[in-house]
This record gives structure tokens, sequence and C-alpha cells, in this order.
């Protein structure tokens, strides 16, 4: 019994350095600067709730950049009329079936803007230009392992984590905090799993090496000297040449 709660102690403790580890390389990748927006980057058009999230999906290793904003069906045909045919600028009203819309797979689960309730506000009504764009930034590797997002229409308003001062030739730096679960979940297994693989190497090292000077396997005491079989008299588990059973003493 005691040896199983030592082995459930130890998986957590490797869970919790998995953690760790993904914490910090998510950390690491908003701090570095690494993460930076690109006008040339893919965009989806994706229909939600009646209307069209239009992203930039800027992608690098171990982030995830979404510029994304969210307009009519015919507004957005305008938008992905422009993006296929590579321009910037068009004087053109398109009929919304236009709109080749995008499968949800393009864009993450993480993203809130599958959620209305946190879309900017609405910027189509008047026709306006451009102006209410949200930010969203994944980061951790091999998933998305935090996630924060800002908006232009809320200056300064940052959920998730906040910008730091950028550097010279850098791009976005940032700090984030609200974790993405299965990202979060799945890194941390990914990372846990080798630092469990490296903890029991270092112990098979270990017995290995007892055995090999005739010391107890479990607690390295010396057992040179004793009858072949014994008990060890420092721990109670059976030592030279005999095979392993439990420790007599604690049942
Ligand atoms: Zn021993």
């Amino acid at each position: 019994v005691r040896r199983a709660w030592r082995a459930i102690w130890i998986a957590l403790v490797l869970a919790m350095g998995g953690v760790v580890i993904s914490t910090a390389i998510a950390e690491f990748i908003g701090w570095s600067g690494v993460v930076m927006y690109d006008a040339a980057a893919p965009q989806r058009f994706v229909v939600v709730a009646g209307r069209v999230v239009h992203a930039y999906d800027i992608r690098g290793a171990g982030w995830r950049y979404l510029y994304w904003t969210v307009t009519t069906p015919g507004h957005a045909a305008v938008e992905q009329y422009m993006y296929d045919k590579h321009i910037s600028y068009v004087d053109l009203r398109l009929a919304p079936s236009y709109l080749h819309a995008d499968p949800p797979e393009t864009l993450p689960r993480w993203a809130h803007l599958w959620d209305p309730a946190d879309w900017p506000p609405d910027q189509d009504f008047f026709r306006r230009p451009r102006e209410y764009t949200e930010i969203e930034v994944g980061a951790g590797w091999p998933l998305p392992a935090f996630g924060m997002d800002w908006g232009n229409a809320r200056p300064n308003e940052y959920r998730g984590g906040m910008e730091l001062a950028t550097k010279p030739g850098s791009g976005l730096r940032f700090r984030l905090w609200r974790p993405i679960p299965l990202g979060l979940l799945l890194d941390s297994l990914f990372w846990g799993a080798p630092l469990v693989a490296l903890v029991g190497a270092a112990r098979l090292w270990t017995q290995v090496r007892r055995r090999r000077r005739g010391a107890c396997t479990a607690c390295g005491y010396d057992l040179r000297g004793l009858a072949d079989g014994a008990l060890c008299p420092e721990c109670g588990a059976a030592g030279k040449g005999g095979t392993y059973t439990l420790p007599a003493a604690g049942f």
C-alpha cells in the first residue's frame, strides 16, 4: 500500500513538473517577442451566429495570433473578394452568396471569437471602415497552453494577460495567465511523460549499481558477507541473490 501511495505521489509531482514546463514555455514565447503580425497571413471567414468572423490567422512555432473582426455576410464577401484577388481596396457591392465560408476547424476552439458576448461592438451598421479589431494570442508548445485577448474598442483592457514593452525589431511581448484547459493538459502530459521516463531510468540505474557492488537494491546497505537469499538487515527487503519479495516489516 505504501508503494502505491509513493507511486501516486511521484506521478503528481511529475504532472506538476509537466505543468511548470508547459507554463514556462508559453511565458518564454510571450516574453521573447517572436509573435508578429503578418498582413500576408491566411485569412479565415467562418460563420458564427449568422455573422462572419473574419480572422487573419498568423502562426509560428509555439504560437498563434488571430487578428479578427465580426462583419455581415455582405461585407465579409467584399473582404474575401479582396483577399482572393490580392487587392487592398475595391469599390464594389457583392451578394453575400459570393462568400465561401471556411469550415469552423480552421479557427481554434480556444479563441473567444465563438462567443458573441466576447465580440467587439458592431461596426457594420453604418458601413464604417474597420475600426474595431480583436486580437487573440495563444502560446505554448506543442499546443497553445495559455491565451489572452484584447480589442481596440476597449483600449488597454487586456483579458487573460498583459502586454510588455516592445524591444526594437521584436514583435509583441506579453505575459499570459489564462489557461487553455485542453492545450495545457496535453502539453503537461507531453512534458510530464519524459520526466516519468527519466526518473524511472534513474531509479533503475541506481538499483543496477547497488546490485553490482553487492548492496541492497532497495536502500543501498552493504550486503557482502551475508548468506545468499538473506533479507536486508537495514530495510528488510529481499537481498542477496534472492528474488524480490515485499519487505516483511509493516505487514
Ligand atoms: Zn535494504
